[in-house]
């Protein structure tokens, strides 16, 4: 089967041989005919089943030039990084065609925005709270929306932006075609879809969190935090075939302290990306990964879903995610395009019930490999490992209850000390048992 059988018209049919694609993949074929009959679509698919031209082809082939040049096509992605990665392809199958698409995130000059928006668009894409500003500020018309993309929607409902998403969608007109794209589809997602769409057609992949086949996965059982840092340190050094490492960890506090050591001793090779970073920082780090001038990039999961990077060697999950489909997503960076990719995750005593729920969700025990000869084993605990003591409820004499202390306090005294503290922050993620589905903000 080639892109031949779809019935494409030449813009787009030429596009793809420029990009050098001549097959299509399952989604693609699958996705193309149901999205051109006009129906709602739920999409399954992961990142790197060729999702983001599954939905372009149908919908720029169904394109139609109009003066008003008010944008017709809407794509919703929940990461600035993913605007930029789905701009791109856009402009790349589109560049045969006189659509113009422009790209929309938070952290910029809104009036900037507002202003190359006046000038005419076809296609928007764009994160939630960036459109709906933009929406809500007048700059930006949404009432000749045609279709609507949401893409990675478990991710953005994750992230907490199903109100900002249904504000959205109040904003577009009724009569729309609306696809969705999920790695999963979880309650919410369920949710979302059956308030807005209408009758949509599944579409699938591959069933989602079905081990990658071409990711060799492995793991390291490791005692302490310190241990896996000369793990990593030990594992970075001898392997040469670890050409272009992403390290994943759980927070971003974590993510800066791992980029301190490690940076020490590789200072040009090692990147840091979260979301407390800069735009432009985090532009910044991903292109030096891509490009080859980082080797290593220590990443919080902001960036486990959905960027495409190319020939990433090796994920090293520093720790384990606490939602099992982050593990698949995380892993899914590497072993692209028909590549073999390798995946190595360091598991603490303390992340054992994440293992488990990960490769239940996969149904593949992850091999165990005996720690490499010559680490060195640290006895040193951090702050977080060493356990708490619990004192002893000493039951002395029951202080007498004063009359006061069932008055209300003055409004000075109800301050809430709301600060969180690093250990605090370290404790939830290795210490005393967390609350299961517990977001962070990665
Ligand atoms: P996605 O799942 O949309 O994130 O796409 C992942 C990667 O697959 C991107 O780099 C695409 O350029 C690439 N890709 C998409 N469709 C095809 C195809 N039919 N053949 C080969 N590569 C593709």
């Amino acid at each position: 089967m080639t892109f031949r059988e779809l019935n494409l018209n030449n813009p787009l049919w030429n596009a793809l041989n420029d990009a050098g694609l001549s097959k299509p993949t399952t989604i693609q074929l699958k996705a193309f005919s149901v999205i051109m009959s006009g129906r709602d679509v739920q999409g399954i698919a992961q990142t790197g089943t060729g999702k983001t031209i599954a939905y372009l082809l149908p919908l720029l082939k169904m394109w139609q030039f109009s003066k008003k040049r008010h944008p017709q096509i809407l794509i919703v992605v929940p990461t600035r990084e993913l605007v930029v990665q789905v701009v791109a392809q856009v402009k790349e199958l589109a560049k045969y065609t006189n659509a113009v698409v422009m790209g929309v995130y938070g952290g910029t000059n809104l009036r900037t925005q507002a202003a190359e928006i006046s000038d005419g668009l076809d296609i928007i894409v764009g994160t939630p709270g960036r459109l709906l500003d933009l929406g809500y500020h007048g700059a930006l018309n949404l009432k000749m929306i045609k279709k609507l993309v949401i893409d990675e929607v478990d991710e953005m409902l994750n992230l907490g932006f199903r109100s900002q998403l249904m504000h959205i969608m109040d904003l577009l007109p009724v009569k729309r075609q609306n696809l969705m794209f999920s790695a999963t589809i979880t309650d919410d997602v369920e949710a979302l879809i059956n308030e807005y769409f209408n009758a949509p057609e599944k579409v699938e992949a591959a069933p989602s969190g079905s081990p990658l086949s071409n990711i060799n996965q492995c793991l390291y059982r490791v005692p302490n935090f310190n241990t896996k840092i000369h793990l990593l340190e030990l594992l970075v050094a001898a392997k040469n075939d670890m050409t272009k490492v992403l390290i994943f960890v759980s927070t971003k506090v974590l993510a800066d302290e791992l980029y301190a050591v490690i940076s020490e001793k590789y200072p040009d090779q090692t990147g840091v990306i979260h979301s407390n970073k800069d735009q432009n920082f985090r532009f910044n780090a991903v292109n030096k990964f891509q490009d080859g001038t980082y080797r290593m990039l220590i990443a919080t999961d902001i960036i486990a879903r959905g960027l495409d990077i190319e020939d990433v060697s090796h994920v090293i999950n520093f720790d384990l995610p606490d939602e099992p489909q982050n593990y698949v997503h995380r892993i899914g960076r590497t072993g692209r395009a028909d590549k073999k990719g390798e995946s190595v995750s360091l598991v603490g005593d303390y992340e054992t019930d994440y293992l488990k729920d990960i490769q239940l969700l996969m149904k593949y025990d992850i091999p165990v490999l005996d720690l490499p000869e010559g680490l060195i084993i640290s006895d040193v605990l951090t702050d977080f490992e060493i356990p708490k003591v619990q004192m002893k409820n000493i039951l002395g004499k029951i202080p007498k209850i004063k009359e006061e202390a069932f008055q209300e306090k003055k409004a000075k005294n109800k301050k809430v000390n709301n600060k969180v503290r690093h250990v605090t922050i370290m404790q939830k993620k290795y210490g005393k048992p967390k609350t299961r589905g517990q977001k962070k903000k990665t």
